[in-house]
């Protein structure tokens, strides 16, 4: 007999690859295509960690039917996007992007010297919103609320989701929770709920920690996945080390055929080329591309009064 309090079954633990992306960046990829740990777990398409610095980045690219987080951890990194919408992450700070219909961007980190670090996640929009108006989600560090336990020294940005009776400021079109949890010592144990039916996994990315009660360490930079299930039930996180940091993502699946090329993710064959011609020809949400290159793309050539 199952009840809500169980733990989880491990679906898998795994190094994540180091994969070349955008403009001579390699990032740590968790989720997302066939040389991957798993290719994709609904609603999540893809998750990296990536430490980047200039001349390297990530320069004007579009996307299309889903949403993308950004979670800088440390460093600074910059973006503009072909609506005129621009800013900088600092460590801690969060860019909740829903591409909806379109949006043509561009992410660069600031520094060729301090590498900006930090999660990339695309979310899977469902059908009903893949078309939505572009919008954004933006919290910084100090806007993101803490959960803090004073006894045990355990803490949590809580971004979207909750921790107790601490809530996450992100309204998600696809029920997402993303927590980053901060362990001070070692042996500080934890239970987040996992609700029936939604997929979840956890990334330590300092430290070292083990899952479910089982005796593995795993060590930074570590993934488990879980095993979906059809009631509630409980991942147990156990600081293996001090000062452990783990991000736990869970998500209810959308259980909807993916048609996915590149930066577009759309349910079916037609739906994909359309998305092509659309970027192609500047139509249909990609208009402003026509006129449009962002400036911080050629932070690459940048490198004058800094050196020595
Ligand atoms: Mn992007």
């Amino acid at each position: 007999m199952v009840s809500a309090g169980d733990l989880k079954a491990i679906h898998k633990t795994y190094e994540p690859p180091l994969v070349g992306e955008g403009d001579g960046a390699r990032v740590l990829r968790f989720i997302g295509g066939s040389d991957t740990g798993l290719p994709t777990l609904d609603p999540f398409l893809m998750l990296d960690l990536s430490s980047v610095k200039l001349p390297n980045g990530f320069p004007d690219h579009p996307h299309r039917g889903f949403d993308t987080v950004a979670y800088l951890v440390s460093g600074k990194k910059l973006h503009e996007d072909f609506k005129g919408h621009k800013g900088e992450l600092n460590p801690g700070d969060v860019q909740w992007m829903t591409a909806g219909r379109g949006i043509v961007h561009a992410e660069m980190p600031a520094s060729f010297d301090e590498p900006a670090r930090g999660f990339a996640l695309w979310i899977n929009l469902p059908a009903v919103h893949k078309f939505c108006d572009p919008q954004y989600q933006e919290f910084t560090k100090d806007q993101i609320p803490d959960y803090k336990n004073e006894e045990n020294g355990m803490s949590a940005k809580v971004i979207s989701g909750d921790v107790f009776d601490v809530h996450g400021p992100i309204v998600s079109k696809t029920p997402t929770y993303l927590l980053d949890f901060r362990f001070a010592t070692a042996g500080t144990k934890y239970d987040h709920k996992i609700p029936a039916g939604w997929n979840s996994m956890l990334v330590i990315f300092e430290g070292a920690a083990k899952v479910q009660d089982t005796d593995a360490v795993l060590n930074s930079v570590n993934t488990a996945v879980f095993e979906k299930a059809d009631v509630e039930q409980v991942i147990r996180i156990e600081a293996a080390a001090e000062n452990t940091r783990v991000l736990l993502l869970a998500g209810q699946p959308l259980n909807e055929p993916i048609a996915w090329k590149g930066p577009f993710v759309l349910n079916t064959p037609e739906e994909l080329a359309q998305a092509r011609e659309d970027f192609d020809n500047c139509k249909n949400g990609f208009e402003a591309r026509a006129s449009w290159n962002s400036e911080i793309k050629n932070l690459k050539f940048g490198r004058t009064e800094k050196q020595e």
